[in-house]
């Protein structure tokens, strides 16, 4: 009896503790209604006079959510140019076949790291891979990382295909609209193409925006870009072995939104035998990779006269 009574005396107490915090709570949640009312009228008031009473700051997105930026390898100083090298294809495009089933995308790898490898051990100028392991990337994508790594040139490294096996040898494209003939033609028709396997629409408003920026900018761009072409073929002689007419040009959509210097290397053919077997030697790949980094280095020194 008694100790009910005392427990019902305990339970009261504690009744209204209970209640004493809810009136607290509720009272300090009112309080801070009234404090952020308050700040809210002071601005509105302070701002009567055209001025903005606040200014509201909301994170925006920056667009790199889809697709990260490479690490920029080589020297720590920013001014250094950059460069940005593009191995062609990757993931579940494989780009061209050869008899032996070496895939494009695999050799183009190997191709980029040579001349990255090349690059960071002169040390003049700061190097950035698209891709450094197999993974598939738009066009749009490749040439969207050089854009916003404001790279100073971009060269995308490809490895060629075709129906006849002697067909061998490197080619340096640069960007054109119209072409330097039929073949050079097919040659961006085929490396276009990966695009549509993602769904991307190259459709006539792409080209638009691309015609628009040709026109505006890109005449001396692609001066520019013909001379490094020009500059890879002549450091790369006795290194590598070019075609017949080794700097060709065609409506390559990776180098297209390009306001940068920039060529697509066909390093050999993957459908050559000779060709597969110089792009999969180690050594042959070190000789390529030091040619193409001197190239680089030169252009970008602005030098070269080629
Ligand atoms: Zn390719």
């Amino acid at each position: 009896m008694d100790v009910s009574a005392r427990n019902d005396r305990g339970a009261r107490r504690g009744g209204d503790w209970v209640r004493l915090l809810w009136a607290g709570a509720i009272m300090a949640g009112f309080a801070l209604t009234l404090a952020v009312l308050g700040a809210w009228l002071r601005f509105e008031i302070a701002g009567r006079g055209g001025m903005p009473a606040y200014v509201v700051r909301i994170a925006l997105p920056d667009g790199r959510g889809a697709i990260g930026l490479p690490p920029v390898e080589g020297p720590a100083d920013a001014s250094r140019p950059l460069v940005v090298i593009d191995a062609g294809h990757g993931g579940h495009d494989p780009g061209a076949s050869g008899p032996g089933g070496e895939h494009e995308k695999t050799l183009t790898l190997a191709l980029a790291l040579a001349v990255r490898d090349a690059l960071l051990a002169d040390g003049h100028v700061r190097v950035a891979l698209t891709r450094s392991d197999d993974r598939f990337l738009a066009l749009s994508e490749r040439s969207g990382m050089a854009r916003r790594l404001h790279a100073d040139v971009f060269l995308s490294i490809h490895a060629d295909a075709a129906d006849a096996p002697d067909a061998a040898g490197a080619t340096v494209y640069t960007l054109s609209d119209t072409g330097s003939g039929a073949l050079a033609d097919a040659v961006a028709a085929r490396e276009n193409r990966v695009d549509t396997i993602n769904g991307v629409s190259l459709d006539g408003k792409d080209d638009a925006v691309s015609q628009f920026l040709v026109d505006l900018s890109q005449q001396r761009m692609r001066r520019n870009s013909q001379d490094f072409a020009a500059l890879i073929r002549r450091e790369g002689e006795g290194q590598m072995r070019f075609r017949d007419v080794p700097l060709q040009q065609a409506a390559f959509v990776v180098l297209k939104s390009l306001d940068l210097p920039s060529a697509l290397l066909e390093a050999g053919y993957v459908s050559n035998p000779a060709d597969v077997r110089a792009m999969t030697s180690r050594p042959w790949r070190d000789g390529f990779g030091k040619a193409v980094a001197h190239a680089i280095e030169i252009f970008l020194a602005g030098g070269g006269g080629a």
